[in-house]
């Protein structure tokens, strides 16, 4: 049977220095059979950390025999803050827990977390595991990863009830045992056996050291990586979402067709991409631009339902009445329309609708001048796939001799070899990296206001827009 004198000893010999601040999680069943119970495991550790020593607890939600006793204990002391909850017993309780709630965050710095990080004090884990450790919560909250969330809640401090939200709370599934052989690697947790439980010893620094690297690196350090966990897919699409608005030089949108044959899938799919916008070339197998009016309406109202916005109406043929369809587009309260480039008769455009002309598969001379006659009016879209298939390279050629800088008004990524086969991004030859590169550095100089990066924009992606947005985030990573 494990004694007071055992639980003692073995903190000792695992290097818990004597006035140690210590943060305990723990599971009191694991250690199996104690003399004295959960009262001798809270006076055994009181007793290693000696008189000057404090232990801290983090008492948000039932979290074991020892969470609830710990409450009990003379001097105890506990913060208000309803979502983090801890109890700190020891000299040092009052500064720990002081103004918690006051805090714009539950786990941040001016938290007891940041004063763990701070002043070295150490975390223990007994008998669970890093899922549990709360402290890990800190370093996602420092780094104000984008797919943290706000959240609020009612608590009561002296006597007053206070209604407040938080910034950066954390998401609902994370993979903090993922990050336990990081750690390790990095000599930052001592391991020992405690009756039968195993138990974890770190310090709150070297933890933050080491995995704030890790974070610095990638973002979604935290995350699991089954494409099943609904919750991390999730929490990776605002990472992404967060990073294409930081690096994109336009809103990014992507292909109908490659987003899903049916509008909830499509949602569902650009959700799950982190992308909120869809440009509309086909729509369960049908061309977009042959709907009639109100059908296309239904479309982009369902899409608007489930938070997706309609970047434009796209055009896959040469029509004979672009008049029509782009009158059709302004009532589904669509306000881009994208034709091939083409030299047709004289085409109105409603106030406050914007028309695009985009290349096919033809020269950049043959595209800039069928644009030409129209360029004060309309803008360009710029598909690199198209020029490539046409034989020409579209970043070292066809961007200069169509001087398509002074007209684009958006870039689509697609990628094909100089045979028209469609490829993976920067796998083929429409140097797509190197447009995008350009117009991260130019801008969409033609434009004032909203310009668009449309993902599988008029061509075919071989893959999925899951597929197709990793791929793309691929190329900003490395650029
Ligand atoms: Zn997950």
């Amino acid at each position: 049977m494990l004694t007071k004198k055992d639980i003692v000893k073995a903190f000792k010999d695992a290097g818990l220095p004597k006035g140690a601040v210590m943060m305990l999680h723990s599971s009191y069943v694991s250690l199996g059979e104690v003399d004295g119970g959960p009262e001798a495991v809270l006076d055994a550790l009181q007793e290693a950390l000696g008189p000057k020593g404090t232990l801290v607890l983090p008492v948000f939600a039932k979290l074991g025999i020892l969470t609830e006793l710990i409450k009990q204990r003379p001097g105890a002391v506990i913060s208000p803050c309803p979502l983090g909850t801890v109890c700190a017993v020891g000299p040092k309780a009052k500064e720990i827990v002081k103004d918690h709630w006051k805090a714009d965050t539950v786990h941040g710095w001016n938290t007891p977390f940041g004063w763990m990080a701070k002043n070295g004090a150490y975390i223990c884990l007994l008998g669970c595991d890093e899922d549990r450790n709360t402290f890990l919560h800190f370093i996602e909250a420092v780094n104000k990863l984008a797919y943290m969330r706000d959240a609020s809640a009612e608590f009561v401090v002296g006597g007053k009830k206070i209604k407040k939200t938080w910034k950066y709370y954390p998401g609902p599934h994370r993979d903090f045992i993922g990050l336990e052989c990081i750690l390790r690697e990095a000599n930052a947790i001592t391991q020992f056996q405690l009756g039968n439980a195993q138990v974890r010893l770190m310090r709150a620094d070297r933890i933050y050291e080491v995995l704030q690297e890790e974070f610095e690196a990638d973002p979604a350090a935290a995350l699991c990586d089954n494409p099943e966990c609904a919750d991390c897919v999730r929490q990776r699409a605002k990472l992404f979402e967060d990073k294409a608005s930081r690096m994109l030089p336009g809103i990014l949108t992507a292909s109908s067709r490659l987003a899903g044959r049916y509008v909830p899938e499509m949602i569902e799919n650009l959700k799950a991409s982190g992308i909120k916008y869809v440009e509309l070339d086909y729509v369960q197998g049908k061309t977009a631009a042959n709907m009639k009016a109100e059908e296309l309406a239904g479309v982009v109202a369902e899409l608007s339902k489930g938070g997706i916005a309609v970047s434009a109406l796209r055009v896959p043929f040469i029509s004979d009445e672009p008049q029509a369809i782009v009158d059709k587009a302004k009532e589904a309260k669509i306000g881009m329309v994208i034709l091939p480039a083409y030299p047709y008769d004289a085409i109105k455009v409603p106030k406050g609708m914007k028309l695009l002309f985009a290349n096919g598969v033809q020269t950049a001379v043959s595209a800039a001048n069928a644009f030409a006659a129209y360029k004060k009016a309309f803008g360009f879209a710029f598909n690199p796939a198209n020029f490539a298939a046409a034989g020409e390279a579209p970043f070292s050629k066809s961007y200069k001799a169509g001087r398509f800088i002074k007209t684009m008004v958006q870039l689509d990524i697609v990628d094909a070899k100089y045979n028209g086969e469609e490829t993976e991004f920067a796998r083929g030859n429409a140097e797509v990296k190197e447009m995008l590169s350009i117009m991260r550095c130019n801008g969409f100089p033609a434009v004032k206001g909203q310009c668009v990066i449309s993902i599988g924009g008029g061509a075919k992606y071989p893959g999925t827009l899951r597929e197709a947005a990793a791929d793309l985030e691929y190329l900003l990573d490395n650029m």
